[in-house]
């Protein structure tokens, strides 16, 4: 009797370590200064990213603007990917170094919408952001990037860095269809109604530019071909970045969440194994709003 209880044991054990189960990938989202509604975006980001059931996410807030910022000392080390949703004070040389060896060790980055308007006078931060707008950022920050007669260019004319028209649904049209957070996606889709991010500019070092959205003049635009979804290699980091995501309206868009998640995830481990793109993804030519908000 003993002996078969424990070969039943033994058998149980066996199959259950046989099943792989991947754990989550943990995000850290920092937030707690932004010119934007960060208390109101944070959630839907860490509402989509726990609802792909491939991260847990915790949350570090800095203290308020103006406040003592000394004491702000998150752990990055401890996460798979570290999500930027803070545009504001500058943090302690501790804690800027903190990130500059987490990003060179191999974390990941997430940068997303305003995040790339902080800190406009730390130069590694603009090396691993790649680019930024606002902030200072001028012809000495770097060049605009744009993608002009099929390719991708460096324009060094001089002026201001970041810019945008009035808020309206784009296009964003995937230029490198062979990248993981890319794949599968429709050539071009429509985003729902968001700021379009254009001049921005920065060091631009080891930048892939995935997908670019047109901004057009007749709503404000530059007329350029501005990238929306890019990443920078920094150390054996992985940077992603999108300057998508103005609101917690916009972050509903399936575009957006999709590009996200997927961001996410090959920031953490460099490929995406989430699958297909999801069925209710925006087509060409629609917006596609999950859970029928921004009406
Ligand atoms: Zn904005």
């Amino acid at each position: 009797m003993r002996r078969s209880v424990f070969a039943v044991c033994f058998a149980f054990s066996i199959c259950v370590s046989s099943i792989v189960v991947a754990e989550p990938l943990k995000v850290l989202i920092v937030d707690g200064q932004n010119n934007h509604n960060w208390q109101g975006t944070t959630p839907v980001m860490k509402k989509y990213l726990e609802e792909s059931k491939q991260f847990t996410v915790d949350v570090a807030t800095s203290p308020a603007k103006g406040q003592d910022m000394s004491g702000f000392k998150p752990d990055f080390a401890k996460y798979d990917v570290v999500l930027l949703n803070y545009n504001g004070d500058l943090w302690s040389k501790e804690t800027r170094q903190a990130l500059v060896d987490y990003v060179q060790g191999g974390g990941g980055l997430a940068v997303i919408h305003a995040a790339n308007n902080s800190f406009g006078d730390w130069p590694e931060y603009n090396r691993m952001i790649g680019l930024g707008g606002w902030g200072g950022r001028n012809e000495k920050s770097g060049p605009y990037v744009r993608f002009r007669d099929g390719k991708i260019v460096r324009d060094e004319s001089p002026g201001p860095g970041g810019h945008h028209g009035k808020q309206h649904p784009f296009h964003v049209t995937v230029r490198n269809a062979d990248h993981p957070i890319t794949r599968g996606m429709p050539a071009s889709w429509l985003h729902a109604q968001d700021e379009l991010y254009d001049k921005l500019r920065g060091p631009a070092e080891a930048i892939d530019v995935l997908a670019t959205a047109y901004a057009d003049p007749a709503t404000g635009g530059s007329g350029e071909h501005e990238p929306m979804i890019f990443t920078v290699t920094y150390g054996k980091g992985r940077v992603f970045h999108t300057p998508m995501g103005h609101s917690p309206e916009t972050m509903h868009c399936v575009g957006f969440i999709t590009t996200l998640v997927r961001g996410c995830e090959w920031a953490a481990t460099g490929d995406v194994k989430s699958g297909e793109v999801p069925k209710d993804f925006p087509k060409a030519d629609a917006v596609s709003i999950r859970g029928g908000r921004f009406e």
